[in-house]
């Protein structure tokens, strides 16, 4: 059975249990991570632990737990369920007190929460296959850059974006993509330009998003930061997308319109590789 962490102790997923009054049930009062794992190592785990700061600090969360301790009970996790390939999910809430809308004192302990998931991110089907992603209005909140677990819209649409055929949905915000469901949006244009949303309160700053940026720098590719429209990436030469579970994800069509050939693109095929060789060398 797997075992998961729940405050300092590791126990099997069944023994696991939460307070009703914890304010990530409650509230959505949490953060979270999802750290890829390769060759039973962790991928950027650094970048993760600076995301998961900034955003408590932009909630006014303290977390007593120090990078270290987050990175034992990451590496005990992958050791104990045996982890080769998949991820790590970590959240962070508030902790448990009286339902209100005001905080609880800081002295309330946060509820850290960690598990893992066994999964072949390297071998998806996805990656040859090639995404159909449908656009919808992005609903969210305004601070889409804080990773907090309010994930009911990306979900809801998902979940209809699914029921129409697509594999995922783009957000889009007065006609400009923002970014993927839980994932960051990329099209190339017809001269061969990367071009993805600058980072800002619209997007969450994606780890693999830093990655890829790098290695668009490294391999001397033209790219550009800005909002792209529908319109545009209807027109794209190729498009995809990219996240700590997706890695580099090819998009074959959006709305229904095929993007290039209906083929995962050459800048996407080369990109997903670079990054993986790039992370095979990275992780810790
Ligand atoms: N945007 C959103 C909305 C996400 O949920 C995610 C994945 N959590 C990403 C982008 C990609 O981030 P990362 O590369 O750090 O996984």
């Amino acid at each position: 059975m797997r075992q998961v962490y729940i405050n300092g102790a590791y126990m099997p997923e069944t023994k696991a249990k939460i307070s009703v009054f914890d304010r990530g049930f409650l509230f959505g009062d949490a953060v979270y991570e999802v750290t890829y794992v390769i060759d039973r190592k962790l991928v950027d785990y650094q970048g993760h632990m600076t995301r998961l700061r900034r955003s408590l600090g932009e909630i006014d969360m303290s977390l007593a737990m120090t990078d270290a301790d987050l990175l034992a009970a990451h590496r005990e996790l992958v050791k104990l369920n045996d982890i080769d390939e998949g991820l790590v999910y970590l959240e962070v809430t508030r902790g448990a007190a009286d339902r209100d809308f005001i905080f609880p004192d800081a002295s309330v302990p946060n509820t850290v929460v960690l598990f893992t998931q066994k999964k072949s991110l390297m071998d998806a089907p996805a990656a040859t296959r090639g995404l159909n992603v449908l656009t919808v209005e992005d609903q969210r909140w305004e601070r889409c850059d804080i990773k907090t677990v309010q994930l009911l819209y990306p979900s809801l649409a998902k979940t209809r974006g699914k029921a129409q055929g697509a594999d995922d949905v783009w957000f889009q915000r007065d006609g400009y993509v923002t970014e993927g469901s839980s994932n960051n949006a990329y099209i190339v244009s017809a001269e061969g330009k990367i071009i993805t949303h600058e980072t800002n309160n619209d997007i969450l700053h994606g780890i693999t998003r830093k990655a890829v940026m790098d290695t668009l720098a490294d391999l001397g590719l033209d790219f550009e930061e800005r909002p792209f429209l529908v319109t545009e990436a209807l027109e794209a030469a190729e498009a995809f997308s990219t996240s700590s579970s997706g890695l580099v994800t090819p998009v074959v069509s959006i709305d229904g319109k095929q993007i290039g050939d209906a083929k995962p693109g050459p800048v996407s095929k080369q990109l997903r590789q670079k990054y993986i060789e790039g992370i095979r060398r990275r992780a810790i």
